[in-house]
């Protein structure tokens, strides 16, 4: 087996990417799908923007450096041109800022306002919670008896009536890592009228998405998940195209304006979605995604979904005798099409699992009542880490049998 593990490894055309991270050592870390690892070109990127453009060029930052693309004014879509290439989106239609909740209230307000003479925001029972906030506040705040209904992700297709304004979905279930068919979900919702609003955040950076091709209208996702930017990275927005002329920002401020520096007394949205842009860029953080997401450049990725597959793969083979032995069940679909790249296990005592495999230096996650979980990231995992991540997991299990 160990052979066979070393020879896939052997074979990884992404084996190179690894070293561009800094892990620590002795760990087997397979949280990057909540705070992904740090590439080791950010502390020398965020030490040049503090000396040398915050604390020797100071405010000329904002537009020094414009004829090598190096400005902070033009950072925001630089770094929304990255993440583009990464959700299968034209760089027009991509923002980045803010974060992920704030984001997703800018979007489905907008969505809301396309769909006017529809009252229910449909979304999964068991989204993320932010997304349920979000969505019940918005539909509060708008005193228009919007209703947020939670059906069961299975039953999506079949709850799209007629009165459905907005279908608020997260592709891949935090929890469960079981991705939905986002081309296929998309259609159905237009054949009823319905605008999407997608949650990327455990999909870009994971896989390819490919928005445009789902025909999706709307989507957000986190920079510092998978796409490795760092603690409280900015997110991104998208917006598709035929939206963006008729798409208002329900928080409209002066950087989403078509001319922030000429400071218009009234708001004229920029053209693009740099409309969904509120205030003034968070330029450090947005510095270390911005190199984050340099690590993605020569990553093609069709190789990162072979490998995110064949690692959880991996992973849910040679877990399944414990499978036998314990009281362990799969809670992540085996189906590729239905999988993202983590993988989840339910155990009556999760939580206390996990705090000794974390002791042991393997870090997964503990998501509230009895999951397990397991992320795995193609661009610094091997399969031999897949299995000292297993036999971590067998010890842990023994110890506490
Ligand atoms: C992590 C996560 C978020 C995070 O939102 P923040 O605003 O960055 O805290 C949102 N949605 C989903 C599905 C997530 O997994």
């Amino acid at each position: 087996m160990i052979e066979h593990l070393l020879t896939l490894d052997a074979r990884d055309p992404l084996a190179h990417k690894r070293a561009e991270f800094t892990l620590p050592e002795g760990v087997v870390y397979l949280d990057g799908n909540s705070l992904g690892a740090m590439p080791r070109a950010v502390p020398d990127r965020l030490a040049r923007v503090l000396h040398g453009e915050w604390g020797e060029a100071l405010i000329r930052s904002w537009t020094a450096g414009a004829d090598r693309g190096e400005d902070w004014m033009a950072l925001p879509d630089r770094v929304a041109a990255k993440v583009a290439r990464l959700i299968g989106a034209q760089a027009h239609e991509v923002a980045v800022g803010d974060s992920t909740s704030v984001n997703l209230f800018k979007v489905l307000a907008a969505a809301l306002h396309l769909n006017p003479d529809r009252r229910v925001i449909l979304t999964d029972a068991e989204n993320f919670p932010t997304d349920l906030y979000v969505a019940q506040g918005l539909g509060e705040l708008l005193g228009r008896g919007h209703e947020l209904r939670r059906v069961p992700a299975r039953e999506i297709a079949a709850q799209l009536t007629p009165d459905v304004a907005a279908v608020l979905l997260t592709e891949v279930d935090y929890r469960t890592g079981e991705r939905l068919d986002m081309a296929a979900v998309t259609a159905a919702a237009h054949a009823q009228g319905v605008l999407t609003v997608w949650d990327l955040a455990h999909s870009a950076g994971a896989f390819p998405v490919d928005l445009r091709g789902a025909g999706a209208d709307f989507a957000v996702g986190c920079g510092y998940k998978y796409l490795n930017g760092g603690p409280g990275a900015p997110a991104f927005v998208f917006v598709a195209e035929r939206h963006l002329p008729h798409a208002p920002t329900a928080l409209s401020g002066w950087m989403g304006h078509a001319d922030p520096f000429e400071m218009e007394r009234s708001y004229r949205p920029a053209e693009n979605a740099r409309r969904f842009v509120v205030g003034t860029p968070q330029v450090l953080s947005l510095s270390a995604l911005d190199t984050a997401l340099d690590v993605f450049e020569d990553v093609n990725l069709g190789d990162l979904r072979a490998k995110s597959l064949s690692l959880t793969d991996t992973f849910i083979e040679l877990m399944a005798p414990l499978g036998e032995r314990f009281p362990l069940t799969l809670a992540t679909p085996l189906d590729h099409a239905r999988r993202g790249s983590q993988v989840s296990y339910r155990h009556p005592d999760a939580a206390r699992v996990m705090a000794r495999l974390t002791g042991r230096g393997i870090i997964g996650d503990f998501r509230t009542p009895d999951i397990l979980r397991f992320g795995f990231t193609p661009l610094y995992h091997s399969h031999l880490d897949v299995a000292r991540a297993v036999l971590g997991v067998q010890a842990v299990l023994e110890e506490q049998a």
